[in-house]
C-alpha cells in the first residue's frame, strides 16, 4: 500500500463545479496533495515549473475548450511526464477508448476511465489498484534535465543512434531502418528520447541534435553500402530544423559527400508538428524532394491535418501511429482510422508504413490489408548499428511472409 500523503495528483478540468468535487473526493480517500487546474496551459505550467515536484497521477477531463485531453497529452509527452493518468469524460466510450490508446501509445500509462458523473467507489478503486512509480522518494522518479546537461551532452557526443527495421509486408524484404537516438548519460544509463527531445526543442537545442543524428545516420548508410547493404536509412527531424535553409544544405552537402544517394535518405516529420504552420517548412520540403530525398509524414493519425495539407506537401511515405494498429485487427474504431488513413495515403500516391508491428496478429492483419511497409517490435525492436547484419540474416531464415498473404480483403489496384 503506498502512502496516500506523499503522493502528488493534479485534477485538470474546465468545470469548476468538477474540480472542486474530484478534489473533495480525493481529500476523503486521504490524498493531500492535490493541485487543481481549470486548464491545459495551467496544468502544464505546473508540470514544468522546476520549483514544484512533477506530479505522480493526472485526472485528465478530454473535452475541454481550449486545449483539449489530446493535445494536452501531447505536451505531456514533450515534456517527459513520467507518472500516471486517469480519463475522465462524458464523452461517448469511442472517444474515450481511441483517446485511450493514443495515450498508451505515448508510453503513459492509463489506470483506467471515470465517466462522468463520476462515482467515489469507482475512483478508489481505480487508485487501490495503483502502484505509483516514485517508490522512495524523489531519487526514484526519472530525472528531468535541464538544458545545460543536454547541451553538455552534445559537446561530449554522448548520443548513440539506433535503428528500427521496416519491412516490405508482400515479402519480408528489409526496405531501411529508422534512426531511433538515445542519450548514453553517464549516470543514468540509457535514456530514451521522449525524455529529452521535447526539452531539445524548448531550448534551441534541437538543431545540433538532429545534425548529430543525420550525420551518424548516414555515415552508418555509406558503411552498410561498403559491405554490400544498401540500406536507406530514415531520420526524425523538427520543425525548427526545417525552417532553416542552413539544414537543406547540410542534409544535401553531407549526404552526396558520404557517397549515398539522396533516395536512400528518408526525412520523416509527425503530423502534429506540420500542422503548426506549413508555410516555412514546405519550402525546405518542397526542396529536399527535388533533390530527390524522401519525405514521410509521421505518426499520422495523432494530428489535425486537412486534406488540402496533405494535398500541398509532397510526402512519399505515411506511417499510421502505433495507436491505430496495434490491436486494430480486434477493434472496429481503430480499425476505422486505420482504413481511411489508408486509403487515403494510397490515393494520394504515397506508400504505407504501418508502425506498432508487436506480434503476429498485427503482423497477419496488416498483411490482409494490403499494407506495403511495416516497423514493430514483432520485425525487431531498435537495434545498435553493430546488430543490424546478423538480425538481417536471422530474419532472412525467420520471416513470415514466404506464404502467400492470408486471405482477406486487401490492395486490388496499384
Ligand atoms: P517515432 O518516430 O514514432 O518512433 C517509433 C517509436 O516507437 C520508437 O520509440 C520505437 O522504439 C517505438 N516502437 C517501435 N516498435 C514498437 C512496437 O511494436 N510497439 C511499441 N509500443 N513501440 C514501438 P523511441 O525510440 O523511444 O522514440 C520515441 C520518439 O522519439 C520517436 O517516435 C520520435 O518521435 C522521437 N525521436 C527519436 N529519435 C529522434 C531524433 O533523432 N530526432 C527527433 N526529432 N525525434 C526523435
Ligand atoms: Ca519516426
Ligand atoms: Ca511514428
Amino acid at each position: 500500500m503506498v502512502e496516500r500523503s506523499a503522493v502528488r495528483i493534479l485534477v485538470l478540468d474546465d468545470d469548476p463545479f468538477m474540480l472542486k468535487l474530484l478534489g473533495r473526493m480525493l481529500a476523503n480517500l486521504g490524498f493531500a496533495s492535490v493541485a487543481l487546474c481549470d486548464s491545459g496551459q495551467a496544468a502544464l505550467e505546473r508540470v514544468g515549473a522546476a520549483e514544484a515536484a512533477e506530479p505522480n497521477l493526472i485526472l485528465l477531463d478530454l473535452n475541454m475548450p481550449a486545449m483539449d485531453g489530446i493535445e494536452f497529452v501531447r505536451h505531456l509527452v514533450g515534456h517527459g511526464y513520467a507518472g500516471s493518468l486517469i480519463l475522465v469524460s462524458g464523452e461517448n466510450d469511442r472517444i474515450v477508448q481511441a483517446a485511450e490508446k493514443l495515450v498508451q501509445a505515448h508510453g503513459i500509462p492509463v489506470l483506467g476511465r471515470l465517466q462522468k458523473p463520476v462515482h467515489p467507489d469507482r475512483l478508489s478503486e481505480l487508485l487501490e489498484k495503483w502502484v505509483p512509480r516514485l517508490d522512495a522518494g524523489p531519487g526514484a522518479a526519472p530525472r528531468i534535465y535541464e538544458a545545460e546537461a543536454l547541451r553538455g551532452a552534445l559537446r561530449n557526443a554522448e548520443f548513440v543512434n539506433y535503428y528500427q527495421p521496416k519491412v516490405r509486408l508482400a515479402d519480408g524484404e528489409v526496405a531501411g531502418m529508422e534512426t531511433l537516438v538515445r542519450w548514453h548519460h553517464p549516470d543514468d544509463g540509457l535514456v530514451p528520447p521522449d525524455r529529452f527531445i521535447g526539452l531539445a526543442e524548448a531550448s534551441g537545442l534541437i538543431g545540433e541534435l538532429t545534425r548529430q543524428v543525420f550525420a551518424a545516420s548516414v555515415t552508418q548508410a555509406a558503411a552498410w553500402r561498403r559491405v554490400g547493404l544498401a540500406l536507406p536509412v530514415a531520420v526524425n527531424v523538427a520543425m525548427d530544423d526545417l525552417a532553416s535553409l542552413d539544414f537543406l544544405d547540410f542534409v544535401a552537402e553531407f549526404t552526396a559527400r558520404a557517397g549515398v544517394p539522396p533516395h536512400d535518405v528518408v526525412l520523416e516529420v509527425t503530423e502534429s508538428q506540420l500542422m503548426q504552420d506549413t508555410r516555412a517548412p514546405l519550402e525546405v520540403l518542397t526542396r529536399l524532394r527535388l533533390k530527390r530525398f524522401r519525405i514521410a509524414i509521421d505518426d499520422f493519425g495523432t494530428g489535425h491535418s486537412s486534406l488540402a495539407q496533405l494535398r500541398d506537401l509532397p510526402f512519399d511515405e505515411l506511417k499510421i501511429d502505433r495507436g491505430f494498429v496495434h490491436g486494430a485487427w480486434a477493434d472496429e474504431t481503430l480499425r476505422a482510422m486505420y482504413d481511411a488513413s489508408l486509403s487515403l495515403a494510397w490515393q494520394l500516391g504515397m506508400s504505407v508504413v504501418a508502425e506498432g508491428v508487436e506480434d503476429r496478429s498485427d503482423w497477419d492483419w496488416v498483411r490482409r490489408t494490403g499494407c506495403d511497409l511495416a516497423q514493430g517490435a514483432f520485425i525487431s525492436a531498435p537495434l545498435q548499428a553493430a546488430d543490424v547484419p546478423p538480425w538481417i540474416e536471422a530474419w532472412h531464415r525467420r520471416r513470415p511472409a514466404a506464404e502467400p498473404p492470408p486471405r482477406g480483403p486487401g490492395r486490388t489496384t496499384e
